[in-house]
């Protein structure tokens, strides 16, 4: 009998449980929204509610090995709470591994959303033929997160991969986090819409302008849709994007040499638009990459691994997400299953 376990992506929007077994096929998915604004109580009575609803539906056909939790924010892995989340805020030194475990009684894995995407990536998706990889998820913010030898490297700290926080600029745009110029602040739906509206005020003229009045909902996706029309402002906009990843995945690529990085989280939906600029870069910066890229590495995308497999070595693959928004909850299914506790 496969054993089951329940995955659980807690984002500052949206609730969403999948119910996923070992060979990873997904056997029931649920989307909530996430009423941040009820309170942490609620949304943890929420979400117990609904993982108890879909456990019981199928104890009697598989036995459930846990839940894992993809949660935005820094995780203190020994004791299970949640540090510092800016979208779930009153969350912060909450013991919500605790809380949950007392509730459901099963074993609970809370994991950094952006590690989860990761994993999820590795298990089930465009890294699932390797052994290591590292993944950037660019959304709302820039999110990092590394696998090695199928499990997420977590650093001393539970820390590790935070690499939309590596510098791209010295004395570039602030950053949360407290630094300045971070890849965040180049490479993240919020920085794309920020970098439009910079260039709409110093040309009010553009074609982004009379989008950015039209268009209620201006975003990342609407930038998008004038770069491929041919906006040269908007196309601008994201070669640049592609420069600062270029930029951050030379340094992974000469420090790690991992076999595969991939680009996922919803700004990864303009890949042809900012994929060209990363490989210029790559090519630039990285002598490990200049020795180990495919033969045309812009055509490494789903169904062209016989590309990859030309000429002698192992090759750095550089490719977009397979999953979409599904990896967190596939990643975090996979936690119980091969978490060691
Ligand atoms: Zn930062």
């Amino acid at each position: 009998m496969n054993k089951l376990s329940i995955g659980v992506d807690l984002g500052g929007t949206n609730l969403r449980i999948a119910a996923v077994d070992e060979q990873g096929t997904l056997v029931e998915k649920v989307t909530l929204g996430t009423k941040v604004s009820l309170g942490r109580d609620h949304v943890i009575d929420d979400m117990c509610d609904a993982i108890q609803r879909v456990s019981e539906k199928y104890k009697d056909a598989a036995p459930l090995l846990g839940i894992g939790i993809g949660v935005p924010g820094i995780i203190d892995m020994q004791t299970g709470l949640l540090r510092e989340s800016p979208n779930l805020p009153g969350w912060a030194d909450y013991p919500v591994r605790a809380e949950i475990e007392r509730r459901l009684k099963t074993i609970v894995v809370l994991e950094n959303d952006a590690n989860v995407a990761a994993l999820g990536e590795k298990w089930l998706g465009a890294a699932k033929d390797y052994p290591d990889m590292a993944m950037l998820t660019l959304g709302t913010g820039v999110g990092g997160g590394l696998v090695m030898g199928g499990a997420i490297w977590q650093g001393a700290n539970g820390m590790a991969g935070e690499f939309g926080h590596t510098t791209v600029e010295p004395d570039g745009h602030p950053c949360g986090c407290g630094n300045r110029g971070c890849l965040e602040q180049y490479a993240s739906a919020t920085a794309v819409v920020r970098m439009a509206r910079e260039a709409i005020a110093s040309n009010s003229a553009s074609a982004l302008a009379r989008a950015a009045h039209s268009d209620a909902e201006f975003s990342a996706k609407s930038i998008y849709n004038l770069a491929i029309q041919g906006d040269a402002d908007a196309r601008r906009i994201f070669h640049y994007v592609g420069r600062c990843l270029g930029i951050v995945l030379s340094t992974l690529v000469n420090s790690l040499n991992l076999p595969i990085y991939v680009i996922g989280g919803g700004v990864s939906s303009a890949w042809e638009s900012f994929s060209p600029a990363i490989f210029e870069e790559l090519r630039r910066r990285s002598l490990v990459y200049a020795a180990t890229a495919p033969a045309d590495a812009s055509a490494v995308l789903q169904g062209a691994s016989a590309v990859v497999k030309a000429g002698p070595g192992p090759k750095t693959i550089i490719t977009r997400a397979l999953l979409g928004s599904d990896a967190g909850l596939y990643g975090a299914a996979r936690l119980p299953m091969i978490a060691n506790r």
